[in-house]
């Protein structure tokens, strides 16, 4: 039996184990790099308003999901309604199928910041190495070293995980098979709306994937008064090819193909652009869920495990915990489904 674990990553599938974990009995540590929890699930805050970078909304089709979000989340996600299109092989607009799609209220990352809150997260806190010895975890960090720890989960994207662990060949070897495709976003702040009749289009352009009307999303209604924020994504192919592109030369032709595509006239005042090194599984085959290595109770999850997505790194987080309370290593408290 396991009684005590470390979590690499604090994203939507690091929160997932950590929560399910916990509702066994133990007390899960998570390590986070960055400041707060979330990963991209992600909001960042310009001149008073969030913006979304990182996950746009997210679907909530699982019975499993659901219920987790019921307990954990309830109060700080809301449906997003309005108008969402997508381009056709023929370059036309047409209606996206109308399913609910939900989003953190006030901001995406009011989802991360509810599930993180039962759990104990050291944040700003980098791993640099994952190590074993008797049998036992322990962590370099820059703020020192962490553990032993009965069990380890690298809930980060496959190429951090196999940097974590260089002192065990089978990690390398089970997840080279992994890899994921960068994006490069921008917020954009138009003083005056561009007046289009969407609020989200996903698009066929060879520059861009996806932009959304920011403001338009629950909780962000007082944002009109500074005008309106539209994000942008660029596609997997255009991001890859210009990953070393300055941010503000990013921001101009991810604009320019906005504004040219929609024949905007209005200018943005105010913009900011993130490059997500790794974005969304780039691997065509099909996943498994989540890695385990039995044997050196160390496992791994996260979105790239199980299709992208918010519900994808939430199934994969659950698929990790009920391999392990299948092998006995930590109760079968997980609800079934
Ligand atoms: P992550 O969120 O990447 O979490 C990994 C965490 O590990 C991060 O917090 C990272 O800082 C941390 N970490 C990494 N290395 C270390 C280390 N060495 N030490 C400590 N911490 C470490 N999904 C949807 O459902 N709908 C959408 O509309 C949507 N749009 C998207 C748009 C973009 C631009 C992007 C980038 C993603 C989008 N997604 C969307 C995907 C969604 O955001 C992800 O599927 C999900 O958030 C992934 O969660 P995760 O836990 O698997 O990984």
């Amino acid at each position: 039996r396991i009684r005590s674990i470390a979590i690499i990553g604090s994203g939507i599938s690091g929160l997932t184990v950590g929560n399910l974990v916990r509702e066994t009995g133990l007390d899960p540590v998570l390590f986070e790099k960055a400041r707060g929890p979330g990963g991209r699930v992600s909001s960042k805050r310009l001149s008073g308003d969030f913006l979304d970078m990182g996950a746009q909304y997210f679907t909530v089709r699982k019975p499993e999901f659901r219920s987790f979000l019921d307990r954990y989340a309830a109060g700080a996600i809301k449906p997003w309604q309005g108008r969402f299109l997508h381009e056709n092989e023929q370059g036309e607009m047409e209606p996206f199928p109308g399913e609910a799609r939900w989003v953190g209220a006030s901001r995406m990352s009011a989802l991360s910041r509810a599930l993180a809150q039962p759990l104990t997260i050291e944040a700003a806190t980098p791993v640099r190495r994952a190590w074993q010895r008797n049998d036992q975890w322990y962590l370099d960090s820059d703020k020192g070293q962490y553990g032993p720890y009965d069990a380890l989960v690298a809930a980060t994207p496959p190429a951090q995980a196999r940097a974590l662990l260089p002192t065990v060949p089978e990690a390398g070897k089970r997840l080279r098979e992994f890899a994921m495709s960068p994006c490069w976003a921008v917020a954009a702040r138009f003083g005056q709306d561009p007046g289009l009749d969407f609020e989200g289009a996903s698009l066929k352009s060879p520059v861009l994937d996806w932009v959304a009307r920011n403001s338009s999303k629950p909780g962000r209604e007082d944002y009109q008064k500074h005008g309106s924020w539209w994000v942008l994504h660029a596609t997997p192919s255009w991001s890859t090819e210009n990953l070393e592109m300055a941010p503000d030369e990013v921001a101009r032709q991810l604009l320019a193909a906005f504004r040219n595509q929609f024949a905007i006239e209005a200018a943005p005042v105010q913009w900011v652009a993130h490059c997500w090194r790794y974005a969304r599984p780039a691997t065509g085959n099909e996943p498994p869920g989540s890695v385990s290595l039995d044997d050196h109770r160390l496992g791994f999850c996260g979105d790239w495990l199980a299709g992208g997505r918010v519900e994808g790194a939430f199934s994969s987080g659950l698929s990790l915990v009920r391999h392990w309370a299948q092998l006995g290593l930590i109760p079968a408290a997980v609800p079934e489904g």
